[in-house]
């Protein structure tokens, strides 16, 4: 019987899954993470992640997973020899896509929180700043909470409460919440594996930065 009061974030230690992880908190008492070491080129995102969770005081599984960078490796995130594109190519997904990433790692935390008694299945993934990652889309999410269920005979919930905001919202929900400042300088979410403000010129920290700047105009628009 999955527990109704209980949550499990699929986290990273990017801003998005942890504004995800203390909108969790604010949400249920009984709140988990789960990370994945998958291959990727900046491990250090575990032991971020894991320094995270602590503070949050939330208890963190890391799960091994290594296959991911073996299925695929033409992507630029688990092949070091591949230059990362900067620009997302009209036809096809950038080559920072894993392959199937979302689909593993949702479905790895589906079975964790099966074990766990969790009903509620947390992910950051957004459709509004669309990467070009098909696996971010609402459709795909809401597709995959139904082959769970059937897959598992469970009532999952899976929420994605950054599907809808663009980055700045997300920067106002950190706010919201309390953690802007460590949102802003613990997390990482740039591609070169620099926490905080990041490298400032890959997309990731391109997307990050943009989103910032416009939450502070408003902000202080606002005041
Ligand atoms: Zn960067």
């Amino acid at each position: 019987m999955l527990d109704k009061n209980k949550a499990l974030v699929v986290f990273s230690g990017g801003q998005d899954s942890t504004t995800c992880l203390f909108w969790a908190k604010s949400q249920w008492p009984d709140v988990h993470a789960i990370t994945f070491r998958y291959g990727q080129r900046h491990v250090c995102e575990v032991d971020i992640a894991t320094e995270l969770a602590a503070e949050a005081g939330v208890p963190i599984t890391i799960m091994d997973i290594p296959f991911i960078s073996q299925l695929s490796t033409q992507c630029s995130l688990t092949n070091d020899a591949i230059k990362m594109d900067c620009v997302k190519p009209a036809d096809a997904p950038p080559n920072t896509f894993v392959p199937g990433r979302n689909l593993f790692f949702l479905s790895i935390a589906a079975v964790h929180a099966r074990e766990l008694g969790i009903m509620n299945i947390v992910t950051g993934v957004s459709q509004t700043d669309f990467s070009g990652y098909p696996d971010c889309r609402d459709s795909f999410v809401r597709s995959l909470n139904v082959t769970l269920n059937l897959a598992m005979n469970e009532q999952f919930v899976l929420h994605t409460p950054l599907m809808w905001i663009d980055k700045a919202d997300t920067w106002a929900l950190a706010d919201r919440l309390g953690v802007f400042d460590l949102v802003r300088q613990r997390t990482l979410t740039c591609y070169n594996g620099i926490p905080g403000d990041g490298c400032g010129h890959c997309p990731s920290c391109d997307l990050r930065r943009k989103g910032l700047e416009e939450y502070l105009k408003r902000f202080n628009n606002k005041k």
